[in-house]
């Protein structure tokens, strides 16, 4: 279904602003209830399925709020390996969404953890230099229902139940923290997903002030933070961003958040070979986690299409482990090839659209 200008998207609404609505509208305060019940617990997809509304409410809802179409363009992957969702927006913006089923390896024995990766905007603003979302700049911030929405179709078109949740995808959710936050209620809600906060992760690449206002927050998401470089030199060669806000001032947030979450941040850290690989990096890396008392994730970079960037040996890979290792840090290597494509959301899109322009030609 098309917006119109005076349609909000449904799955952007919360339940009190659906009662305010429906009181307006004249309606008993159970009607709400009843609506976000089909959305969310029967996945309604429109209104006319609402069967327990009276048919002129239903019309009144269709008049105010829209359904929007997150229309898969293409999946790739199927069983049990990591899927990637192509999503085409009512605007004809693509975005990209990945499931990653239970993995044993990742999350030990007997996990079940299915975990989806959202993207919260289309492209990205933040231009690391490394990174296939950026490489045709920003174009716009998703709302909370596509967000939401991004949920929904995967678990439907997978028919699995997702439990977790990674804001890992394109864009850069600080900087649509809004929508980011509007959509994190809706899904935690116990009348929404009703997925609880501790499932919920938010990945940054460093904003600062964002990551205060995020440890302000009363929910208990989870921190990410994209390190890729121990010290601001190595920082400001692939990361802008930490020429606005410096290494100092992005472990100072960190440490905000740790300090009132009470709980332990991640810290990622792609390897690119030559860049960030050295021995000298991992004990940095290493003395920056200990000081916050996070976990590191270290994760062999994934080659981009027309980037010249590369993934260190594996004997590198290792020097630079064992190396953090002594430092007592306490660090991972994810060398899953799912986790592979999970960490280069962006490529997806950026192949299609290349494919797109070669037609186009
Ligand atoms: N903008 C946010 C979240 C999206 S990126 C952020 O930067 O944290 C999710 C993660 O994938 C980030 O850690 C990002 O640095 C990493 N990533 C991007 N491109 C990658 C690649 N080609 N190989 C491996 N990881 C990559
Ligand atoms: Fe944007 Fe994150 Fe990619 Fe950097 S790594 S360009 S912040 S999506």
């Amino acid at each position: 279904m098309k917006f119109t200008p005076t349609q909000t998207p449904i799955h952007s609404v919360t339940l009190p602003e659906l009662s305010a609505k429906l009181s307006e509208l004249g309606q008993p305060a159970y009607r709400a209830k009843q609506v976000m019940e089909w959305l969310y617990l029967k996945r309604a997809r429109s209104f006319a399925e609402m069967t327990n509304l009276p048919a002129a409410l239903r019309s009144s809802l269709e008049a105010a709020f829209a359904f929007d179409s997150l229309e898969p363009v293409r999946t790739l992957g199927s069983g049990d390996t990591t899927r990637k969702f192509l999503f085409r927006l009512h605007d004809g913006s693509l975005i990209e969404t990945v499931l990653i089923p239970a993995s044993p390896a990742l999350y030990g024995e007997g996990s079940d953890r299915r975990t989806l990766c959202i993207s919260s905007q289309v492209g990205c603003a933040f231009g690391c230099k490394f990174c296939a979302s950026g490489l045709n700049g920003f174009s716009r911030n998703l709302h909370a229902g596509e967000i939401v929405g991004q949920f929904l179709k995967a678990e439907q078109i997978s028919g699995e139940k997702i439990n977790n949740i990674v804001f890992m995808g394109m864009g850069e959710p600080l900087s649509n923290f809004d929508e980011v936050i509007r959509a994190i209620e809706i899904i935690n809600a116990s009348w929404g997903v009703g997925l609880g906060a501790r499932h919920i992760t938010v990945s940054t690449s460093g904003l600062a002030p964002r990551i205060r206002d995020l440890a302000a927050q009363p929910l208990q998401l989870r921190l990410a933070v994209s390190l890729h470089g121990a010290t601001d030199e190595v920082r400001n060669q692939i990361m802008p961003v930490n020429r606005r806000w410096p290494l100092a001032e992005l472990l100072d947030a960190c440490d905000e958040y740790v300090a009132r979450k009470k709980q332990r941040i991640t810290l990622e850290f792609i390897l690119i070979e030559g860049i960030n690989d050295s021995l000298e990096q991992a004990a940095e890396l290493g003395r920056i986690a200990r000081r916050l008392e996070a976990k590191i994730n270290c994760i062999p970079y994934n080659p981009v299409q027309g980037l010249e960037w590369k993934r260190p040996s594996l004997r590198r890979q290792d020097a630079f482990m064992a190396a953090l290792e002594r430092t007592g840090a306490d660090a991972t290597i994810r060398r899953e090839k799912g986790v592979d494509i999970q960490a280069a959301c962006g490529q997806l899109r950026l192949q299609v659209s290349q494919e797109s322009d070669k037609t186009a030609s």
